[in-house]
């Protein structure tokens, strides 16, 4: 087959165009890129010649050449590993299959400053493309192992590639930097030297597990040791670093490193981070979760969700395990007793990991925190064995300030009778600050905690306390403010006007009763205990699930004139136009707590109309 010419898928292109006039200040990153490919490329195909003993392929020496030619300014990364097919290289290097590109590309587009985009850059990762900073030209040949053709692949990045049969393709890829003409300012980023290329391999690629050689030498440029094998003392924070940003295919640094070994009947190294930027796919459904897999030195697999939970996702990193079975498959991954025991430790290492950095540097934990904290609240759903761990790593908004709480510094600002931290869910903070049901809260000046994530809606129904002290929300069932007591007699007097409305409403509320929430609403409708919160209903409507309208509870505010004045005139002659005045007084409560009316256009009218007639 001749040469053919394709275009780059429309995201690709964009992402392109920013590495050809490459933003990015750090240029050396694009060897590591290259080097981290061809490190996974021969971890695939050792991997698959030990499962598939029929493979054809050269596995007798694997590792990866670097070729430099000052003459012709070309660098050239060679490995003999697992290459692509045609398909592959279409798939693979044509198109970027990462979630989140499309939100990513907005945001570089809406940011202006430069710091900003090479952040967004370095957060998303741009791999094979980073080539491009320093190339004018890339030539990629490939040729799978096991299959006969290769795939010779080259691209100026501006829009376009060429793609044609390369039959005498070695097994592997080579990947052929034509690298942009020199700079006589830019000494440094001069790629064609042989020093410097040797230099940066040492410097970012120092942990590969191949030789990593010069063309013509057979001497390793790396020392080729599994960092997590090596004791912590003797690695350095770089080079943790380094081997992060291959395993996790980040450009920023980690929050967090985690180091561990366990002895004894299951052994196994595990070498965990947290990221310092949380990827774009966290909250996306196809988005990856889990470590890599490495049975004594040799990788099994990426992603591996047997390992941690969903809540801990963002975790990133290595676990060798040393007694399992290379061709374990993921379905036995999940059912095994020993990965079980693994998980859990990791789990509560993560875990102790956190609860040691809040302790010790809020500021970085908040930094966490804003990243990871909505995925962190999934685990008080998912991790009954780690919930209480988990509620004290929560840092919530509350009534007491714009800060961020904890629960443990809410229950010590508690107020001296009060039995129970509040809170209240919501759409958004004004929202529920601005909710009558805060009113008698805030009047005898206790905190609320205020939970405006969808998650909280659902992890609030699963937590019944803390410390002993009972989570109640505000919204929701009888709330004793201490001594006010509804009198008897106001009971009594008022019974005949909520008797009234419970029939009057009766499509809209389930009850009406006396309120000792509110100061100066008149109104507002809270739900029994175990109700389903209206932001949670329509949570749930939006994903498509049919739900009835659950019928909350109004409460009226005695000392209010509507509420007493509506008392007054449902005992007089003149009843004209009552039941239009309880409809608003539902109306208006529903609201004030930012609920939605059922029929909007006849409620406008109701009190157009009550408003024309005081003119
Ligand atoms: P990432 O490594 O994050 O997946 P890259 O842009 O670096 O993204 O590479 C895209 C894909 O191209 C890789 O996932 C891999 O499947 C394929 N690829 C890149 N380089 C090689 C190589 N040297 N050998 C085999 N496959 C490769
Ligand atoms: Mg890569």
């Amino acid at each position: 087959m001749s040469s053919e010419t394709l275009e780059f898928q429309a995201e690709t292109r964009q992402l392109l165009q920013l590495m050809v006039h490459s933003i990015y200040s750090n240029k050396d990153i694009f060897l590591r890129e290259l080097i981290s490919n061809a490190s996974d490329a021969l971890d695939k195909l050792r991997l698959e010649s030990l499962i598939d003993k029929d493979l054809v392929a050269d596995t007798d020496d694997l590792h990866i050449t670097l070729a430099v030619d000052a003459e012709e300014r070309t660098l050239t990364v060679r490995d003999n590993g697992i290459g692509m097919s045609r398909d592959d290289v279409i798939q693979l290097i044509g198109t970027i299959a990462k979630s989140g590109t499309a939100e990513m590309l907005r945001k570089l587009r809406e940011s202006k400053d430069a710091t900003a985009k090479q952040e967004l850059i370095g957060q998303f990762g741009v791999g094979f493309y980073s080539t491009f900073m320093v190339a004018d030209k890339v030539t990629l040949v490939t040729r799978r192992a096991g299959h006969t053709g290769g795939t010779r692949w080259e691209s100026t990045g501006e829009g376009t590639y060429e793609i044609e049969a390369a039959d005498d393709a070695p097994q592997g890829t080579s990947v052929t930097l034509h690298l942009k003409p020199e700079d006589t300012d830019d000494q440094l980023h001069d790629y064609a030297v042989d020093r410097k290329v040797r230099e940066i391999v040492k410097r970012y690629s120092d942990f590969i597990a191949w030789p990593i050689r010069m063309e013509g030498s057979t001497e390793a440029l790396n020392s080729m040791k599994a960092l997590w094998a090596r004791p912590r003392s003797e690695v350095s924070d770089e080079e943790y670093h380094e081997f992060y940003k291959h395993v996790s295919h980040d450009w920023t640094d980690p929050l967090e490193t985690i180091h561990m070994k366990a002895e004894g009947t299951f052994e196994y190294e595990a070498l965990l981070f947290i990221p310092s930027r949380a990827p774009f796919d966290l909250f996306s459904r196809d988005g990856k979760h889990g470590v890599q897999l490495y049975v004594k030195r040799v990788f099994i697999m990426d992603d591996c969700e047997a390992l941690t939970p969903q809540y801990l996702r963002f975790v990133k990193g290595v676990v060798d395990a040393h007694d399992l079975s290379l061709n374990i498959s993921r379905e036995i991954l999940q059912q095994d007793r020993q990965i079980q025991v693994v998980r859990r430790r990791l789990v509560k290492k993560v875990l102790s990991t956190l609860t040691e950095l809040r302790g010790k540097d809020s500021d970085r934990y908040g930094t966490f925190w804003g990243e990871f904290g909505r995925a962190l609240k999934e685990g008080l759903l998912d991790d009954a064995d780690n919930r209480d761990t988990l509620l004290d790593l929560l840092l919530l908004p509350s009534t007491a300030s714009g800060e961020l709480t904890t629960l443990r510094d809410y229950v010590s600002r508690m107020k001296e009778d009060q039995k129970d931290i509040y809170f209240m869910t919501g759409e958004s903070r004004a929202m529920v600050e601005h909710s009558p049901h805060m009113e008698a809260f805030l009047a005898k000046g206790y905190e609320v905690l205020i939970l405006t994530d969808p998650v909280d809606e659902v992890w609030v129904e699963r937590v019944n306390e803390f410390d002993g002290k009972p989570l109640q929300s505000i919204a929701k069932g009888q709330v004793d403010l201490g001594a006010s007591e509804t009198p008897a007699e106001q009971q009594e007097e008022f019974a005949p006007l909520l008797t009234w409305l419970g029939e009057t409403l009766q499509d809209d509320v389930k009850e009406v009763r006396l309120s000792s929430r509110l100061t100066t609403s008149a109104a507002c409708i809270v739900g029994d205990a175990h109700d389903i919160t209206p932001t949670l209903e329509k949570m749930y409507r939006a994903m498509g699930q049919e739900m009835p309208h659950t019928k909350r509870i109004l409460e009226l505010n005695p000392a209010h004139p509507l509420v007493t004045g509506l008392r007054s005139a449902l005992s007089g002659d003149d009843r004209d136009g009552l039941e239009e005045t309880a409809e608003l007084l539902y109306g208006v409560a529903l609201l004030a707590e930012g609920g939605e009316l059922t029929d909007p256009s006849r409620f406008t009218r109701l009190v157009a109309d009550r408003l024309a007639r005081t003119l």
